[in-house]
């Protein structure tokens, strides 16, 4: 690093020039992240220096992240949820492995999953040493859970369900998967992680949460459809017990033991969490998650029209496409098997679909 500091002024022009390197959001069409909604950024600015790591210094700050998991377990028909703010999806899912397999205690541990994942399963199989049992995706692209039947023997720590897939949108049958884990007694984990602050929020939901009695952990990420600021998801387990199996001796911190998979962790975020849903409240949330899902029905529209028909209909705001080419200036993404992958996240607005349907027009092999 330098020996003597620079201006204040030379930093902020170099920060800057660096900030117009990135990609705003307005062309991106690919991604699970958004823009945060205005009150986030208020409140995470209010909660810069806190440390959630050492919560009896910042009793405020731990009441807010009570606050969110208390809202999220109501929100999923579980008042006495236990949990935690994590980092995001990704430590959401290696912790809710960590306490399935701490509470089966089996030699040789596997895990049941659909193929269609997330990557972070594949870190956290790594992590923890258990084995991946990958199970087919029907024609939907949802979990064949015969096939789930099949997989499952005397050292079957857990069964993963997605509801809302980060690739197509879809939601696994979460109610069959349930009653296989009921009838098994295996812990069953759902990865909400995109969906569960879409499905709640739909007029006809489908049934993903604790009110299926077989659910023992749902991940659900703020930080994608939440709009709060970067990284804040939750870990929510329908046994207040289970998390504390993870327990480990914090000597010399305001409080005696942690479950978190991290240490020092920001408040700021989470209270940008907490902010977004007390200021949108269910109504808010309602209407955010109403012109997502209209916006994805409009893109679908359009497209069919110009000959690119869907891949699969959607559970949540996912479209995806037989589309080979992409209009020059636009992110999207593509999925494993190649079809073009649009999130209807909320900066996507009705305008900036109509924009790309109409670049989508002039690709060469456009019916008109
Ligand atoms: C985004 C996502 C994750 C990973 O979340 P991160 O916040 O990126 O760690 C896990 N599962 C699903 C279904 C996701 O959509």
């Amino acid at each position: 690093m330098r020996e003597h500091g620079c201006s204040e002024e030379s930093l902020l022009s170099f920060l800057s020039m660096k900030k117009k390197e990135d990609r705003g959001y307005d062309h991106v069409l690919s991604s699970m992240c958004s823009i945060p909604h205005p009150i986030a950024a208020k409140a995470h600015a209010m909660f810069l220096e806190t440390n959630l790591g050492d919560p009896g210094l910042f009793r405020g700050t731990a009441a807010l992240e009570e606050m969110l998991v208390g809202r999220l377990g109501a929100l999923f028909h579980h008042r006495g949820a236990g949990g935690y703010a994590t980092s995001g999806g990704t430590e959401s899912n290696i912790q809710a492995l960590r306490i399935a397999k701490r509470c089966a205690g089996v030699r040789d541990p596997n895990i049941i999953v659909p193929e269609s994942a997330h990557f972070s399963f594949d870190k956290a199989c790594d992590m923890l040493s258990v084995e991946m049992r990958t199970v087919a995706c029907d024609e939907t692209f949802r979990m064949d859970s015969d096939t789930v039947q099949e997989l499952i023997d005397q050292n079957t720590v857990c069964i993963v369900g997605i509801a809302g897939t980060t690739e197509y949108g879809m939601v696994d049958p979460i109610e069959v998967l349930s009653d296989i884990a009921v009838d098994r007694d295996i812990f069953l984990h759902v990865d909400a992680a995109f969906g569960g602050l879409v499905l709640p929020f739909l007029e006809n939901p489908l049934p993903f949460d604790f009110a299926l009695p077989g659910v023992a952990s749902i991940s659900v990420d703020p930080h994608k459809m939440g709009l709060s600021t970067i990284p804040v998801g939750c870990l929510l387990t329908r046994d207040n017990a289970t998390l504390h199996l993870l327990n480990v001796d914090t000597p010399y911190l305001t409080v005696k033991h942690a479950c978190t998979l991290s240490g020092t962790r920001s408040g700021a975020p989470v209270a940008s969490a907490v902010a977004v849903l007390e200021y949108l409240g269910r109504e808010g949330m309602r209407a955010v998650v109403a012109g997502c899902m209209k916006n994805t029905r409009r893109l679908i529209e359009g497209m069919e029209t110009w000959g690119y028909p869907v891949a699969v209909n959607p559970d949540v705001n996912v479209a995806t496409f037989n589309c080979p080419e992409t209009p020059p200036g636009w992110l999207v993404s593509r999925t494993r098997r190649g079809h073009m992958r649009i999130v209807c996240m909320p900066h996507v607005h009705r305008n900036v679909i109509e924009e790309f349907l109409q670049d989508i027009s002039e690709l060469p092999c456009s019916k008109n």
